[in-house]
């Protein structure tokens, strides 16, 4: 599948994907949040290639509680792709008996259950 590259500053804006923040005083600070991309394009231009330019970038962003700068990038996503719901990969979905009654009436007792006789089974009083 062919998405668009996403490099540049307005680009970030446009799309899905959203640049987090991790504040790098470690120990000291654990903040982070998305990067205010309009703020960034205000001072480095909409055409600032990220990959590029993500040391310069750094050194203009700082942590909004400790202002310590050079926090460290990482990608994210303004809404949670579907990746987030089970379905990337591309396997196995998980079907419930709940959103596929036909099931139910397919299910077959396993024949371990049986191992011991149906006495085993029987909850109720003595006999
Ligand atoms: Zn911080």
């Amino acid at each position: 599948m062919a998405t668009a590259e996403v490099r540049t500053l307005r680009q970030f804006l446009e799309s899905d994907q959203v640049i987090d923040c991790d504040c790098s005083n470690y120990w000291i600070c654990s903040h982070t949040g998305p990067l205010r991309i309009e703020l960034a394009i205000l001072r480095l231009g909409s055409e600032f290639d990220f990959y590029a330019g993500r040391h310069e970038l750094a050194a203009h962003t700082y942590c909004s509680v400790c202002g310590k700068f050079h926090p460290t990038f990482r990608l994210g996503w303004k809404t949670r792709p579907a990746t987030y719901t089970g379905l990337h990969g591309g396997g196995a979905t998980p079907i419930s008996v709940l959103t596929a009654p036909a099931l139910l009436s397919a299910w077959v007792e396993p024949d371990d259950w049986l191992v011991g006789g149906k006495g085993v089974r029987k909850f109720g009083p003595r006999r």
